[in-house]
């Protein structure tokens, strides 16, 4: 059996996809896009040459890094099945139908400019019928069953705690008269985070294949970050301010909505109006509604007599434009959670150029700010920004909340791995930067007696 890296390898943390080789059977375990950059997105090619004989795609968790190259495998003629866990499968709709959007809006607007420069007109990367195509393709599958995906090959998911419906795999390949184990990490969720279950690690392994996104570092903990987040709100309530989220869609939302139901339920403060601005996220919280059974033990308690939807009667979803803008005119305490999650686009920027300049304004950033990005400027202390071509002096106050993420941190992912070390598997880490993974293999080197590689895109491992 071979496996080869085709993305989230060499330092890189996107474009997720392996490929997974007997002499029975192939199969991709994810088939993510490369983001953040023309560079990163210049990588974004089909996964495997189209004469490829490919058998089935198996999917860790919906994010884009690890589904966003599936419709480039429709538009090659792939016609096999993609199995994933029903949430899963739901979020990916979601994901691929408004990445599909995305590709085509940003292409218009590049051709427009080749046509100005008398240059030839580009194809966009795929288009929402290629997504559409490949959503036809999706196969659920439950966690905790072992499946023949392919003949030679069985697997397994178990709960990732990372996001709705995500997933670790363990593949048991036969060959040869030999059996072996393989796990893909996928990626992993803090074990404190509300909402979902957490992380059930393997116990076996051949090899394993494991994110290393914060090998080098833990976040802070998640209840000082909660008690941050609530001191931030009752203070900002209690001076008529305004609080604008730039938000990620899928799980950030939904988070900060229970966290603000949580403290309206306990009377920590008065509830006052949330608009959820974001057609995405709104359509995100609705898939999530879909599935309490993936819920853990303390929000299943929370909403078993009581649904969380009683204390956010002050909550308004604004899917038009034209309820977005009307936010504008609402006078004293509220709170505003829209796209994008980094400020480089999206409604949040209208929020931002009619509020950002009043000392009154609280901006909360809850996510990963990127180099260059509008949210990172703001965490920087940016006295002024750009927004529209209008400048905007940046009065607001900022707040940076760093323990809110969707990823576990050196102790969580030791943790988990913990329980797999004791079959002595080979270490692969990948989706990391090279300082977090190397952080990470010293870890499991000092701790196990493990040496881990660290490979490159386009790396072969054979087992
Ligand atoms: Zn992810």
């Amino acid at each position: 059996m071979t496996i080869t890296l085709v993305g989230a390898a060499g330092g890189e943390v996107t474009g997720s996809c392996y490929i997974v080789e007997t002499k029975q059977a192939r199969i991709l375990v994810d088939c993510g896009q490369f983001q953040g950059g023309k560079k990163a997105e210049a990588q974004n090619r089909p996964p495997t040459a189209p004469n490829f004989v490919l058998d089935a795609v198996l999917l860790t968790h919906a994010h884009l890094d690890h589904t966003g190259r599936l419709p480039l495998l429709a538009r090659m003629g792939y016609t096999g099945t993609v199995y994933g866990t029903p949430a899963t499968l739901d979020m990916t709709g979601l994901i691929l139908r408004d990445s599909a959007r995305l590709q085509v809006a940003d292409n218009e607007r590049n051709n427009r400019k080749l046509l100005r420069a008398g240059e030839p007109l580009e194809e966009p990367l795929y288009t929402p019928e290629d997504a559409e195509k490949i959503l036809l393709q999706l196969r659920p599958v439950p966690y905790q069953q072992e499946f023949e995906a392919v003949p030679g090959i069985k697997a397994i998911w178990h709960d990732a705690g990372h996001m709705l419906g995500s997933a670790s795999i363990q593949l048991i390949v036969e060959e040869d008269e030999q059996t072996k184990r393989v796990v893909f990490s996928g990626d992993l969720g803090p074990r404190s985070a509300p909402i979902l279950r957490e992380f059930e690690p393997f116990q076996q392994a051949d090899l394993v294949f494991l994110e290393s996104t914060y090998g080098g570092r833990d976040h802070r903990s998640f209840e000082d970050t909660v008690a941050e987040f609530e001191r931030i709100v009752i203070d900002a309530v209690n001076r008529d301010g305004k609080m604008l989220v730039p938000t990620f869609a899928v799980g950030r939302a939904q988070l900060i909505t229970l966290l603000l139901g949580k403290m309206f339920r306990a009377g920590k403060v008065k509830p006052f109006p949330i608009f959820l601005d974001s057609p995405m996220a709104i359509e995100a919280t609705n898939i999530y509604a879909k599935h309490p059974e993936l819920f853990d033990e303390e929000m299943t308690a929370l909403i078993r007599d009581h649904p969380l939807r009683d204390d956010l009667k002050t909550m308004k979803p604004t899917p038009t434009a034209d309820e977005s803008r009307a936010i504008n005119d609402v006078r004293g305490a509220c709170l505003v959670m829209a796209g994008a999650g980094m400020c480089n686009g999206g409604r949040i920027l209208h929020h931002l150029r009619a509020n950002l300049w009043k000392p009154s304004t609280h901006v909360l950033i809850v996510g990963y700010q990127a180099q260059g990005s509008l949210g990172r400027l703001l965490v920087d202390g940016a006295k002024e920004v750009t927004i529209f071509g209008e400048k905007i002096a940046a009065k607001a106050t900022i707040h940076t909340l760093g323990g809110f993420s969707a990823h576990a941190g050196q102790t969580d992912l030791m943790h988990w791995f913990d329980v797999i070390a004791p079959s002595k598997p080979r270490v692969v880490l990948t989706h990391g930067e090279d300082d977090q993974r190397a952080a990470l293999a010293k870890q499991i080197q000092q701790r196990h007696q493990l040496t881990c590689k660290l490979p490159k895109i386009g790396d072969v491992i054979e087992l």
